[in-house]
């Protein structure tokens, strides 16, 4: 299998199998709950990816990150960031596990690490990567030479972050902030009462789980910078290998913009699987590259719906045998960049069910296979309406098809009778 790799910016082989993998994958900053778009970003596109290594041999440790301490908090709950970041994680959990994806094997947490990232910011201060400033402490971008080439961009005309009087250099970044009034949290460390910054908190977090060198780490592309840059100054630095492919997935628009709160696009995960299900929105995201963006709309959802419901017809009628490469062709699809949009086409062209539902089974769609038995009082109405139909009265018959469609299902006639399917 082989993955693109924003690093190299060319395509990057994975060892054989069993490997293992170590995938690590920048998860949710909770002060909110999360939008749709971040939904397929921390939770579809990793776990599927973990799903599809499994079902081709391959050993797999994934670890998303919470990031639970961090300015967006703070911003959102003056005084109270350590009770909102409990909550979203709750709201996080909750509706993310209605994608039925199982979950990944580490969830770790930025506070559950403070200790972790002070021993590691300490190390890169006694390495001289990393220098104190009236109790905060930043990254020496100037010590380390292969700084910007993720995203990039040259050395010496690196972007600006984090503007502060402080810094020695516009281009350092802060590993280490002090406590500043109305920031609820705080923990002791040699310089001062302070919290970690962002990006060592992952740096630290996908170490302590997956050691020095590990296969994949992934997020969203508006990570690539600073988040991703800086995460890999820091690791390389201490002389860890850190992730060897990086992923970088494309953003969900909303009528051709990037969603973000900020254009009155927000969408949650939690509105998008109450108004589509589970089945169609991850039908959806198969329908994008994963390094592409993909855009959110009525008119792409109701597309997705319909493809879902191809899908349950298939297995409303009799199964015939594939061609004998059909699952190879799905597998090279797969294995060639994770191209979903590809494979969904092959899986398209299957009648056989039972490879049909191995290959659903991979993107969690198992349930497009089942049917759901209509309630009883419905079956009886479409009974009524055969009946009214044998005897030529079609205006009776057309009010009982009214009726069974007023409750959500629809009444398909067939060769011998009729069938109840749910509208979906
Ligand atoms: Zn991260």
């Amino acid at each position: 299998m082989r993955l693109y790799d924003t690093l190299t910016r060319s395509p990057v082989e994975l060892p054989p199998p069993p490997g293992p993998i170590g995938i690590y994958w920048c998860g949710p900053t909770v002060y909110q709950r999360i939008h749709v778009g971040n939904g397929y970003a921390v939770t579809v596109l990793p776990l599927w990816l973990k799903r599809w290594l499994e079902a081709s041999g391959y050993e797999t440790k994934l670890v998303v990150n919470v990031t639970d301490i961090n300015d967006k908090i703070y911003d959102a709950a003056p005084g109270a960031s350590a009770e909102l970041a409990a909550e979203a994680t709750r709201w996080y959990v909750e509706d993310t596990d209605r994608l039925g994806l199982g979950r990944p094997d580490v969830e770790p947490t930025a506070v559950e690490t403070v200790t972790e990232q002070i021993a590691t910011i300490g190390e890169l201060v006694d390495r001289g990567f990393a220098y104190e400033s009236d109790g905060d402490v930043y990254f020496r971008v100037a010590r380390f030479a292969d700084y910007g080439r993720l995203s990039g961009q040259r050395p010496d005309a690196v972007e600006e972050q984090e503007p502060n009087p402080r810094k020695e250099d516009p281009r350092d970044f802060a590993l280490w902030k002090a406590n500043k009034p109305g920031e609820d949290t705080s923990w002791p460390s040699p310089w001062g009462l302070g919290r970690p910054g962002w990006h060592i908190e992952c740096s630290v977090m996908a170490h302590k789980h997956l050691g020095d060198d590990f296969e994949i780490h992934g997020g969203g592309l508006d990570l690539v910078f600073p988040h991703h840059e800086n995460e890999i100054a820091q690791s390389r630095s201490l002389g860890r290998g850190f992730a060897r492919i990086w992923m970088h997935n494309g953003m969900l628009q909303f009528a051709g913009e990037e969603m973000h709160k900020s254009v009155g696009n927000d969408v949650t995960l939690q509105q998008a699987l109450d108004r589509w299900g589970r089945e169609t929105l991850l039908v959806f995201f198969l329908t994008g590259h994963w390094r592409k963006p993909l855009d959110y709309s009525d008119v792409t959802l109701e597309a997705a719906a319909a493809r879902a419901e191809r899908f349950r017809d298939v297995f409303r009628g009799a199964s015939e045998p594939a061609a004998d490469d059909a699952w190879e062709r799905f597998s090279t699809a797969l294995d060639d960049d994770f191209n979903t949009p590809a494979a969904l086409a092959i899986m398209h062209e299957w009648r056989d069910h039972e490879l049909l539902l191995r290959a659903l089974a991979i993107f969690g769609l198992e349930a497009l296979a089942e049917d759901e038995e209509a309630p009883a009082e419905l079956v009886e109405l479409a009974e009524r309406r055969i009946e009214a139909r044998s005897t030529r009265d079609f205006d009776e018959a057309d009010r009982l098809r009214a009726r069974i469609e007023g409750a959500g299902w629809d009444v398909r006639d067939e060769a011998g009778g009729y069938r109840l399917v749910r509208r979906r």
